[in-house]
């Protein structure tokens, strides 16, 4: 019998759905063609790539001619952040984010600031949010960019991205959100949001890998990414993915019309999933807050314990979580995640993220639980922190 393999590790990346591959074929063979060229049949391409655009500016309540095809959530947040302090720089050299964003935020940031940019990053309460009055406090007069993420990518917490916007434009400052892991779970309007540019990427919600997008609100100015031929209203030049892009347009127009259905079987399983770990294991935490948070989304921190031996023993198991982030692995130190929300160095270690997805059944969470209880049980077996915690009565 084959190894069941139970994946809960979907903010890592999402399964490709067989009907966005099936609208994506046709554009690797017999309509492989340059949807720039000039002829009619790459400019049937073009079109839908077009309708592709559309779908997704109707799914932001943006124009279509906002919405600027990328090659990934990554290269969205760079442009935005790159793109911005160059265009304003004659204005100003002061960004703010805040402490818990991706690296693709925080190394773009940290490589502004090697360039003479100054950056505040804010700190989060102990739930991972951003307090908008501190974002008000830090905006100065040289303040050109507000950054914060819409829903943080390892403990699920989901910013008062509304609030943050209106207090920047109030102050005359660009607000850009990195919503790669809220986009295609939360509703999101950009203009009642207040958002002026949001990054998002296809394969965090059954598209392919290597596009994104970035939405830019129209009166923006903003530098080119990348210098070349006129594709995406010349500011991101190179051969339109002609395929990618309509992949994305098939994941999105399924995403959103299964919205509410996949939040609340997620939701149920998940609730499920976190009662029973924190009744079962003791000396656990649950990362995150306990309502405004991603649907699919729990996050750990377990006494005593090793992420990677954990995350080992549950590969065994068959079961695909994470130690918070895909980009952290193989790295020793903690996330700066869990040390932002005020995780002491040591619970921080034992950390497991599981991103659970609309095809996790009960089955999946409970095998997840039991497996988990046994493996926690078996590694502080194995621990003289722990033995010493219990021979003192199990108490700080
Ligand atoms: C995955 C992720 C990214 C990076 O997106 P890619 O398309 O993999 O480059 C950026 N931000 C967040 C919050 C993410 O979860």
């Amino acid at each position: 019998m084959e190894k069941k393999l139970i994946y809960m590790d979907n903010a890592a990346t999402t399964k490709v759905k067989p009907e966005v591959v099936e609208a994506m074929m046709p554009y690797f063979t017999e309509l492989f063609y340059n949807p720039s060229s000039t002829y009619g049949v790459a400019g049937e391409i073009a079109q839908e790539v077009d309708k592709a655009r559309e779908t997704i500016a109707d799914f932001l309540n943006c124009e279509a001619r906002e919405v600027f095809f990328t090659g990934g959530g990554s290269e969205s947040d760079n442009w935005a952040i790159k793109g911005i302090a160059d265009a304003r720089k004659d204005k100003g050299n002061h960004i703010i984010t805040s402490k818990i964003e991706h690296h693709a935020v925080t190394h773009a940031c940290q490589f502004l600031e090697k360039n003479g940019y100054e950056v505040t990053y804010l700190d989060v309460d102990e739930y991972g949010m951003v307090d908008p009055k501190a974002v008000e406090s830090a905006i100065k007069s040289n303040t050109i960019l507000i950054t914060i993420m819409f829903a943080n990518n390892e403990i699920g917490t989901i910013e008062p991205v509304k609030e943050i916007g209106r207090i920047a434009h109030e102050h005359g400052v660009l607000f850009h959100t990195d919503a790669v892991q809220a986009f295609g779970h939360v509703a999101i309007d950009v203009k009642e949001m207040n958002i002026d540019m949001l990054s998002a990427s296809a394969h965090k919600i059954n598209g392919p890998k290597g596009v994104g997008l970035m939405y830019i609100n129209k009166s923006i100015r903003i530098s080119n990414l990348i210098h070349g031929g006129g594709q995406e209203r010349g500011k991101r030049a190179g051969t339109t993915n002609a395929a990618g892009i309509i992949g994305f347009g098939k994941a999105v127009e399924i995403a959103a019309s299964t919205l509410e259905e996949r939040r609340e079987h997620e939701m149920r399983l998940r609730n499920h999933m976190v009662s029973r770990v924190m009744e079962e294991i003791p000396y656990t935490k649950y990362n995150g807050h306990k309502t405004e948070r991603l649907s699919n989304n729990a996050s750990f921190c377990f006494r005593f314990i090793e992420g990677e031996s954990l995350l080992l023993m549950l590969d065994m198991a068959g079961i695909c979580g994470s130690s918070g982030s895909a980009c952290n692995s193989g790295s020793l130190d903690p996330s700066h995640v869990l040390l932002a929300i005020g995780c002491p160095h040591e619970i921080a270690h034992g950390s497991l993220r599981l991103t659970i997805s609309e095809e996790t059944t009960l089955e999946d969470v409970d095998y997840t639980v039991d497996k988990l209880k046994g493996i926690v049980e078996r590694l502080r077996s194995m621990s003289p922190l722990y033995e010493d915690f219990i021979k003192k009565g199990g108490n700080d």
